[in-house]
């Protein structure tokens, strides 16, 4: 298949070289030509303008920062130039009222569509091991489907058109509040004079149980390693998780849904990012609680 890809930054420059390596000839386009120097070293075909990129593809795959980008792009050119028989799939995490709208828009242009975004960091995009909520048509999933088998391990039909974008920040709205929960229990356990290690095993395997504890913990020693073993380096940068909550609490003030919880994780990950810690890991958010 020949793909065009857009976006390739952290993500999308992994996300393009695991298309390449199932045998797609890759276009791709950033405005960042460290980036296209990067997609030409893996073995896509690199192009600096962002048009001749779509001709005669099958597929246009984009990886963006955000919703006004993504909608940009959609209107000043794929729907310009792109073949109408493309499948067309955005694996950016955009709010949910953007993603029915360029969808709309795709399907006025003659094209199916999907929003397919990722659960999983920069490593998972690498190794092909990320997860993607998808919302479209049956029919356009069935498409998707296989092209993004080539980036992931799991691929989920979510359900119309901007469920894929409501799956990915309801799953972080849970991941972002149960992180700041899991940091006050070890905090209070430690302030209650209880061995981290010994709270872990009881509470790893007691009705407290959760990823942010037994996957990604927050206390440096404690279970698997993590980017708590490594200063807070690497793993999901707390911008990234701000930005996710705030998504998530646009759709809950359009939705009339109560997120209290999910409310307070966005004033604390707000806070932290104001105080300059917006690149390290959001589990950091422990070393501001006393
Ligand atoms: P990034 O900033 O590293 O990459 C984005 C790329 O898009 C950059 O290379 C940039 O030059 C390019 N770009 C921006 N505007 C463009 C335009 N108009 N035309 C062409 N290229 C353009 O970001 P990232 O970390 O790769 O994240 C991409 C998306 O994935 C975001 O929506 C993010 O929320 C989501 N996401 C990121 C992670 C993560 O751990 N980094 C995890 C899950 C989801």
């Amino acid at each position: 298949m020949k793909i065009a890809f857009i976006g390739l930054g952290n993500m999308g420059g992994g996300m393009a070289a695991n298309l390449v390596r199932a045998g797609h000839q890759v276009n791709a386009f950033d405005l960042s030509e460290t980036a296209l120097a990067t997609a030409a070293e893996n073995g896509c075909t690199v192009f600096t303008d962002a048009q001749s990129v779509m001709a005669g593809v099958d597929a246009v795959v984009s990886m963006l920062p955000n919703g006004g980008i993504v909608d940009a792009f959609y209107h000043d050119n794929v729907f310009r130039v792109a073949p109408p028989e493309a499948i067309l799939l955005d694996c950016s995490t955009i709010d949910v009222g953007t993603a029915k709208s360029v969808a709309k828009y795709a399907a006025i242009a003659g094209h199916e569509m999907v929003d397919a975004p990722v659960s999983g960091g920069i490593a998972a995009a690498n190794a092909g091991t990320l997860t993607f909520m998808v919302g479209g048509s049956d029919s356009a999933f069935a498409r998707a489907e296989p092209i993004l088998a080539a980036m992931g391990k799991a691929v989920i039909h979510a359900g119309e058109s901007g469920a894929g974008q409501a799956a990915k920040i309801c799953n972080n709205m849970l991941l972002g509040a149960s992180m700041v929960a899991t940091c006050e229990a070890f905090k209070l356990a430690e302030k209650l004079g209880l061995d981290l290690q010994t709270f872990y095993d009881i509470s790893s395997k007691a009705s407290g149980q959760n990823w942010s504890m037994t996957s990604y913990c927050p206390v440096p020693g404690v279970g698997p390693a993590s980017p708590a073993d490594n200063d807070y380096q690497g793993g999901f940068a707390t911008a990234l998780m701000l930005k996710d909550l705030k998504l998530a609490m646009e759709a809950a003030a359009l939705a009339g849904a109560e997120t209290p919880m999910g409310e307070r994780a966005t004033e604390l990950y707000q806070a932290f990012a104001d105080a300059g810690q917006g690149a390290l890991d959001f589990s950091a958010i422990i070393e501001t609680l006393d």
